[in-house]
């Protein structure tokens, strides 16, 4: 099965048209072979479980994961199936929420700088700062001036992070619209699944246009070469693990890691009975 990541990455400069783009699609894979991408998902689970493992090991690279996407859109789910075998030591997901009034007495990059990832580790964000142009923008909850400055904030923001040794992914997990009222109906139809339900989401729907219009912007003021925007289809949630994991397990590979070096003396080492 031959992937090319670059069918996913925004390239600075990139003119993003999401409605262009069908979130039904598997890019690379047959959808009849659901069945082998399942495998290879699995296959490359295993080699990031130990690809963080040596991270860890080595503790000189950091790594940031940004996942966003609509409602139901699917970020709990990629957490739990893309780094389901990876070491809790190691690993963390921060989560943003509504800004407490704390957060809100600041400016909106600290609570978030206050998660990256430190040396050897991997930190996911289940949103992020980007929030802070998505539905800040689209619910009014700052004017317009204040928004648009914040595109220019986020790039340098990331890319102090990057030249302090952070490698940056983000994925945008794109779902259409319908998936998304199959998904919410779940929520509401299955008991395990009401706890997920939340009715502001519906409001949330019903701006899905001004979403999609403040995502195109997102992604094409703040992909950088070294920050990357990661569009996933993702209406299939097989196919959308399948293609963060051969991201993921790529942008890992990359880095070349090896493991510490032995004490010099090791050879002599004997452990008593
Ligand atoms: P969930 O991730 O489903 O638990 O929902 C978290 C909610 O917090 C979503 O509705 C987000 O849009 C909202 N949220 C996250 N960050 C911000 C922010 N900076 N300002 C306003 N709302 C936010
Ligand atoms: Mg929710």
């Amino acid at each position: 099965m031959a992937f090319d990541i670059d069918t996913f990455r925004v390239a600075p400069g990139d003119k993003i048209r999401l409605d262009k783009r069908d979130p039904q699609d598997t890019p690379h894979v047959d959808p009849d072979d659901r069945a082998a991408a399942e495998t290879r998902t699995l296959e490359l689970n295993g080699r990031l479980e130990e690809l963080q493992e040596l991270l860890w090991a080595q503790g000189k690279h950091r790594v940031l994961v940004v996942l966003q996407a609509m409602d139901a859109g699917g970020k709990d789910g990629t957490i739990k199936h893309v780094f389901e075998h990876v070491n809790p030591s190691g690993v963390r997901v921060a989560a943003f929420k509504k800004p407490s009034d704390d957060e809100l007495r600041h400016d909106y990059l600290w609570r978030v700088h206050k998660e990256v990832p430190g040396d050897g580790e991997l930190v996911i964000f289940n949103r992020s700062h980007y929030e802070d142009v998505l539905v800040v923008r689209v619910m009014d909850l700052v004017p317009k001036s204040t928004w648009k400055k914040r595109f220019g904030h986020i790039r340098a923001f990331e890319e102090l992070l990057v030249d302090e040794g952070t490698t940056v992914l983000k994925f945008f997990l794109h779902t259409s619209k319908e998936e998304q009222r199959e998904r919410l109906q779940e929520r509401l139809d299955r008991p395990e699944k009401n706890w997920k339900f939340d009715a502001g989401d519906l409001v949330h729907r019903e701006k899905w246009d001004d979403y999609m219009d403040a995502f195109a912007d997102v992604l094409e003021e703040t992909s950088t070469v070294d920050a990357p925007w990661f569009i996933i289809p993702a209406n299939r949630k097989w196919y959308r693990n399948l293609a963060i994991s051969e991201i993921m397990v790529n942008a890992l590979e990359a880095l070349e890691m090896t493991y510490p070096p032995a004490p010099a003396d090791i050879a002599e080492m004997t452990i008593s009975d």
